[in-house]
């Protein structure tokens, strides 16, 4: 089901967005037959691309935005600048991010053309109207049925033939690798669309605004659209997908205290706003001060970031910053902890650390007798994850689990449950450098799922560990001495590495979660308990106790060689844009203590390196057991073998 917030400026949105769609619609030929009339009152916005058909009695004619693709892929939106348009009145107008605006403007030159002249706005950067309008001016005849996105090959202004999977999945899902799922929903053979087929995109897939299209076209007792509106995410490269939050009121001054309490930051106010200023030391770079005042971690968001805050600075060359240059952060963008005493948001995030804190799992275990670990490795099948430095993330994972799993049940007295298995290796460690790919892997549940499509892979892999949780507490196994723990690597700014691990924050889990269509309906564990949903108390217990979990994690990984994120990095959210989540496999997942940990930045050199090597790799498995020995309250007493599987016997 979909949770739609009580919020007016989302209602506005969606309205806005049905008026521009029922209009597109309306002169599509046959596939207006599946759109919904326009409500009565909307007036029926004109379509883009042809000046005949705009609205007679306009005062100023406007001229049309244009959907143009690029080089064959890259789509851009072609708008028309207006009497009196700034840049910053055409940012606001057309950008998700103002913060964009800087990227914008050296695209397009300094200087804003002419009334009537054009500018071109990337598809990425547009916000959700224009990205919805860019879509339809260049496919007219698209739109929502059955609570999907149905595309039809060679109707719109693209021939068929330089029609793309690949471009269609980037632009209406956000990743340009999910062309594999689409295919295989689509019974499409050799990834080739043909000339006049039909591609359904289900709502679980789609981009926020096709997606709050297809969730409003669901009619009643049509099945509802399976999405409910919030990412399926496990990884950094998703967009979370609800509404952008509009620009930020600008910040006043903040009074008071003039230093953040780490001492590092001094805060004052510009023509922009308010700032933390920061003072560049010896050998720091600019990139590095963005990861740990915003908590950013995407590349290119972090490079943006870093631009517009050098812009705001009076920096021109971002290599030769001067020791000792004061840096301007907005507020806007500093992580809670970094802001003002007074400051709103600073004294939110405050107090929910105290209520997350006063749990503590005071559950013991001799040797982690009664503890059930349950161990998810991250992707499978088609869906290799991230891939950078001749590492896919998949292979390198696995590998991890399987290491975990062979010492738990070799020197432990734990339990090891998995969520997946790869059907022609099983669990054999592989001692080597190169892991080809396997694509055999299998997810556990009743029946077992092929991995044939990620979004469903995700939600299943918490719909069995919920199962898992809920078979081992019946059998009388103490909830806080089971464990989940999802493994992932993650491919952030190439310029720092180390691992980072998730904990499920409070505040990113308090709506009602599940999904529903065929994949769902078939699997035992699905249709068990279709729909969960957490209590305050069970949401802070799950912070509190992952958090003092996932401490002991990074405690173990720094004595045992084990490179960690320098900063923070231990996170109850990601980042990214002014959006917060946590990924879907902690969100949904009824396990108390969980953590998903990124072991590596694939796109970092020397991460990429030390995963690729067998021994590192047992290294994370060890310090992950000693972890928990020291969380259940033992000081890990491992014996320092090496524990490669030709030592060990597999
Ligand atoms: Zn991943």
């Amino acid at each position: 089901m979909r949770r739609l917030p009580a919020r007016s400026p989302l209602q506005d949105v969606r309205l806005a967005l049905a008026a521009v769609l029922a209009a597109a619609l309306a002169g599509a030929g046959p596939g207006a037959a599946a759109a919904s009339a326009p409500a009565p009152g909307v007036k029926p916005a004109h379509r883009l691309d042809e000046p005949g058909r705009r609205t007679a009695g306009a005062a100023a004619p406007r001229s049309a935005d244009r959907a143009i693709v690029q080089n064959g892929r890259d789509l851009v939106l072609e708008v028309t600048v207006r009497p009196g348009d700034t840049y910053v009145s055409l940012g606001e107008r057309y950008l998700a991010d103002l913060r964009e605006l800087p990227a914008i403007r050296s695209r397009n030159g300094d200087r804003l053309p002419p009334a009537g002249g054009t500018v071109i706005v990337p598809y990425a950067s547009l916000n959700d109207e224009h990205k919805v309008k860019a879509i339809l001016d260049l496919y007219p005849g698209d739109g929502p049925r059955d609570g999907g996105w149905v595309h039809r090959v060679g109707a719109g202004r693209q021939q068929a033939s330089d029609e793309s999977l690949w471009t269609l999945s980037l632009w209406l899902t956000g990743r340009g690798e999910n062309f594999g799922s689409l295919a295989d929903r689509n019974g499409i053979p050799g990834l080739i669309p043909s000339n006049g087929q039909e591609i359904v995109v289900p709502a679980e897939m789609l981009l926020a605004p096709f997606a709050r299209l297809a969730a409003a076209h669901v009619s009643e007792g049509r099945s509802a659209a399976p999405a409910d509106g919030e990412d399926a995410s496990d990884d950094f490269t998703e967009v979370p997908s609800e509404a952008e939050p509009g620009p930020a009121p600008p910040a006043a001054p903040p009074r008071g205290p003039a230093t953040d309490p780490s001492g590092q930051l001094t805060y004052g106010a510009d023509g922009d706003g308010a700032f933390g200023a920061y003072r560049l030391k010896g050998g720091e770079a600019l990139y590095s001060v963005v990861m740990r005042f915003t908590g950013r971690v995407d590349g290119q968001e972090v490079n943006d970031l870093a631009r517009s805050i050098a812009t705001r600075s009076g920096i021109r060359d971002l290599t030769g910053i001067p020791i000792g240059y004061r840096v301007k952060i907005p507020l806007d963008d500093l992580l809670p902890e970094f802001l003002p005493g007074q400051d709103p948001r600073r004294q939110a995030w405050e107090k929910g650390r105290q209520k997350t804190d006063r749990y503590t799992n005071l559950a013991r275990s001799r040797n982690l007798e009664g503890v059930t670990v349950i161990l998810d490795a991250g992707h499978g099948g088609r869906d290799r994850g991230a891939s950078h430095n001749g590492v896919s993330e998949h292979e390198y994972v696995y590998d991890v689990l399987c290491r975990i799993k062979a010492r738990l049940e070799e020197d432990t007295a734990a339990r090891v449950l998995t969520t997946i298995k790869d059907r022609r290796e099983g669990y054999r460690i592989r001692d080597a450098v190169v892991l080809p790919p396997s694509r055999s892997e299998i997810l556990l549940t009743d029946p077992p799922f092929p991995l044939t499509d990620p979004y469903a892979g995700v939600n299943l892999r918490w719909y069995l560990t919920n199962s898992h949780f809920r078979r081992l507490v019946a059998e009388g196994s103490d909830p806080l001495k089971v464990v989940f723990t999802s493994l992932h690597a993650d491919a952030r700014h190439p310029g720092m590495g180390g691992a980072m691990v998730y904990v499920p924050g409070e505040e990113y889990r308090r709506g009602r979660y599940g999904y529903t269509g065929p994949v769902y309906a078939r699997t035992r564990e699905s249709r068990e308990v279709p729909y969960v949903s957490f209590t305050r108390a069970e949401r802070e217990r799950s912070e509190g106790l992952s958090r003092q979990f996932a401490l002991a994690l990074i405690k173990s990984f720094r004595r045992e060689g084990v490179s960690v994120h320098p900063f923070d990095p231990v996170r109850e959210r990601i980042v990214r844009r002014r959006r917060s989540w946590v990924p879907a496999v902690l969100r949904c997942s009824e396990v108390p203590v969980e953590v998903l940990i990124e072991v590596s930045n694939l796109s970092n050199l020397p991460d990429s390196r030390q995963i690729a090597d067998p021994a590192y790799r047992q290294r994370i498995a060890d310090a992950y057991v000693d972890a928990l020995h020291l969380y259940y309250g033992e000081s890990a007493p491992r014996p320092p073998v090496s524990r490669l599987a030709t030592a060990g016997g597999n």
